[in-house]
């Protein structure tokens, strides 16, 4: 179908069409240092020149500078990093590299084991002179030995450096001592919290090298975010070089935003629900591309989602053609080989016109021959949704990548804002690495593998001699000649547990069969496994018959209920500590420390038939407190009289801080889930309207933080969104939040409009 058959055919629910023309790839040759077998192994995959970006890349990477490559998806990356290492290891058949009496060995770090096993494939051609070998959690015995002994090129995760290879670094030497080359795949993984453990895991690392004798270069690989290098620096601790210029060759493309219309004649109950649904729009669109013989992906959060966007299709096909209904399918994680192989197939002989999946397919088939591919709500990130989209486009031709808006803030944004989209990158990966309930773990595990001096602290930051001497005082550390031991039998490693978020997680477990469900964030878990709750855990709805709050427990059903739950809970904020603030005019912006004290109290039932409210359950649930890091916003009494006459001012600050935290993963790679909110038109702590934003995790994660170095443009793009949303009263798509603790209300979008533009009087530009 031509793009502008779209246009034509659903008008204003099409808010832009963008053509993106073809790029023709900037290409230098092979520089003279690369060892020959290196570069034969390369050219017997047919890459005989390299793009400009990966000869770029590899002058940084030979000269010994630490680099970051942020570039597009399928543009090479890997080639920038294994071509150096792999002509250091290559050099080290002979001796001529020799580091001390050390052959040469190069470290790879994958956020995923799958990652992990993918390169480890990539590597099959470079037998001669690499000896590559995994290291996980998976190894045996045998294996681990001898990687241990032999293996020049250890791929690995941060989880098994953290727990396993840096407390026993001893054995590791021969590797630790040798390498050349620290590679971080795929680094914007680490982010948030997590990405602040990973920060502290590469300085042990880097420590553990020097006392080995060995100084890494560090080569990082990312998705296009923005300021690669301020990322890439503060995740090691190192300068590091940026390789933006993507010079790779692409087609054409054309993208399409999409917004859902509202449905004609609604009065929008409680839920606030007044548009046609994503999915059975994006249902819609399939039909017609695949009426319209075009082979077509359509990506869908979750597996009832997928599910649903298959049927509409079919349902619809038959009236047209019966002949088309079994040429659309859904495709979600578990299928067995055969049955993958079998779609594959199917896809690429064009039988299969239709597909619906979930992101499962990421690490699923292998989905050639493409030619559109419709994303149903942004997915997070615009890498994440360039991958998506990368995804159609069979050998050089044309293709479509097509978003449907779902009934969120940031998906209005950007389906009336393409260049927020299309443009240059806002969002960072963000994190903290001086948040106190990391760092001080890390702290103790490097003291465990080699004693810590205060010639240290500069690497593990600002808060390091603070964090140091907490250690001492509970008697974790003892200070003697050769600085901070660590005094206990356990390991110290096991204090940080790096993947975790903050609160032992939660089990859920199905009563009837016993069997692990999955578990939930125990920061999460009060609002959404109490008992009675609806939980949906990858697209299966259960039912929380018991929640064992001391034993972290809670035990569900399968059931299909005709109502939703959502929490209620009673949230106070404090501030502990305001470390920045910034006058703009009548308005201030503030960073800075608070205590958040949260307690579900009881849970709203909820028809999925229309969103009418089916009764309130009391709960009683202990009170959390969460020590973290917020941004606030406060606006003086008289400049919130002057803007807000007849306004509903709580409903007004309330509905502005739902917004800002939908629009806050815009500007850094977050969830609105990870974050939390609390508005009030009098706070006691700053006398005035106050509106917070805080981290959801002990000590915090970067997000609030951003989002007060970014604070004019987070609170210009809020209000957009909320201006852009053509619904009356407010719905999902701009102030309401699924994840409201009172409930939606009092909520007033247009107090909310006339709130932030009194902020933005006097901001700065
Ligand atoms: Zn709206
Ligand atoms: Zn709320």
């Amino acid at each position: 179908m031509d793009p502008g058959d779209l246009v034509l055919r659903y008008g204003d629910r099409v808010t832009h069409v963008e053509r993106i023309p073809a790029r023709e790839a900037v290409v230098e040759p092979w520089p003279d240092w690369v060892d020959p077998d290196v570069r034969a192994m390369y050219e017997a995959e047919g890459i005989t020149a390299l793009w400009g970006h990966q000869a770029e890349a590899l002058r940084h990477v030979r000269a010994g500078r630490h680099t970051v490559i942020s570039t597009g998806t399928a543009s090479g990356k890997s080639l920038a990093f294994q071509a150096p290492a792999l002509t250091d290891l290559a050099a080290g058949r002979t001796g001529s590299s020799l580091r001390g009496n050390r052959r040469p060995t190069v470290l790879y770090l994958a956020p995923t084991k799958a990652l992990a096993a993918d390169q480890l494939r990539r590597l099959a051609g470079a037998s001669a002179f690499a000896r590559p070998a995994t290291v996980d959690g998976d190894n045996s015995r045998e294996e681990r030995a001898w990687a241990r002994d032999h293996a020049n090129y250890l791929l690995t995760n941060p989880d098994t450096l953290h727990h396993s290879i840096l407390p026993g670094h001893a054995r590791w030497a021969r590797v630790l001592g040798g390498l050349t080359h620290v590679v971080v795949d795929e680094c914007h993984h680490y982010r948030g919290v997590f990405g602040a453990h990973v920060a502290h895991v590469l300085r042990r690392l880097r420590r553990v090298c020097a006392h080995y004798g060995a100084d890494p270069t560090f080569v990082l690989s990312s998705a296009t975010v923005a300021e690669p290098e301020v990322f890439a620096g503060r995740l090691t601790g190192l300068d590091v070089v940026p390789v933006t210029d993507d010079a790779s060759p692409h087609a054409a493309r054309t993208i399409a935003l999409w917004e859902p219309p509202i449905l004609p004649g609604i009065d929008p109950g409680t839920a606030g629900v007044v548009r046609r649904s994503a999915t059975s729009e994006a249902g819609e669109l399939l039909t017609d591309l695949v009426i319209g013989r075009v082979r077509t992906l359509a990506f869908v959060r979750s597996r009832r989602g997928a599910e649903a966007v298959a049927a509409t299709a079919q349902r619809r096909l038959h009236e047209v053609d019966p002949e088309l209904v079994r040429r659309v399918a859904t495709y979600r994680g578990g299928y067995l080989p055969e049955e993958r192989r079998e779609l594959e197939q199917r896809l690429r002989s064009g039988d299969l016109l239709g597909l619906a999946s979930t992101n499962a397919l990421e690490l699923g088939i292998d989905v050639a021959g493409l030619d559109a591919v419709i994303t149903v709500g942004f997915p997070g990130t615009r890498a994440a949704l360039q991958q998506q989209f990368g995804r159609a486009g069979r050998s050089g031709r044309d293709s479509i990548g097509i978003l449907v808006a779902r009934d969120e803030p940031i998906d209005t944004y950007l389906v009336h804002h393409p260049e927020a989209l299309l443009g240059t990158a806002v969002e960072a990966s963000v994190f903290d690495p001086d948040n106190p309930y990391v760092l001080g773990p890390h702290l103790a595990a490097a003291a465990q593998e080699i004693p810590l001096t205060e010639g240290d602290f500069a690497m593990f930051g600002p808060r390091a001699a603070e964090g140091v001497a907490a250690l001492e005082a509970a008697g974790w550390l003892r200070k003697r000649q050769a600085g901070w031991f660590w005094t206990k039998r356990e390991r110290a490693s096991d204090l940080a547990d790096i993947r975790s978020s903050g609160g032992a997680p939660v089990q859920i477990v199905d009563a009837l069969t016993g069997r692990l469900v999955g578990t939930v964030d125990g920061g999460s878990a009060d609002s959404t496994v109490h008992e009675g709750a609806v939980y949906v855990h990858q697209g299966d709805v259960h039912v929380v018959d018991e929640y064992d709050v001391e034993h972290g427990v809670a035990m569900v059903h399968r059931a299909d209920p005709e109502y939703s739950t959502s929490a209620r809970s009673i949230t106070e904020i404090a501030v502990t500590d305001t470390e920045r603030t910034e006058q703009w005019g009548a308005a201030a912006m503030s960073f800075g420390s608070v205590e958040v004290v949260n307690q579900v109290v009881s849970y709203l039932k909820r028809s999925t038939s229309g969103g009418g409210i089916l009764g309130e359950e009391v709960l009683e649930l202990p009170q959390r407190s969460l020590q973290t890091k917020a941004v606030w916003w406060t606006l003086s009494a008289e400049a919130v009289a002057a803007a807000m006459e007849h306004d509903d001012v709580p409903g007004s600050a309330h509905a502005a801080e739902h917004a800002a935290i939908g629009l806050l993963p815009l500007l850094a790679t977050c969830d609105r889930w990870d974050i939390g909110g609390v508005s009030t038109a009098l706070h006691p702590d700053t006398g005035t309207l106050t509106v917070f934003v805080y981290d959801g995790y002990p000590g915090g994660a970067g997000f609030a933080e951003r989002g007060y170095e970014m604070a004019a443009t987070w609170l210009r793009v809020t209000r957009d969104a909320i201006v852009a949303c053509a619904c009356r009263d407010g719905c999902p798509s701009c102030v309401y939040s699924p994840k409201c603790g009172n409930g939606n209300e009092p909520l007033d979008k247009a107090g909310a409009v006339r709130l932030l533009d009194a902020f933005l009087v006097d901001a700065p530009q």
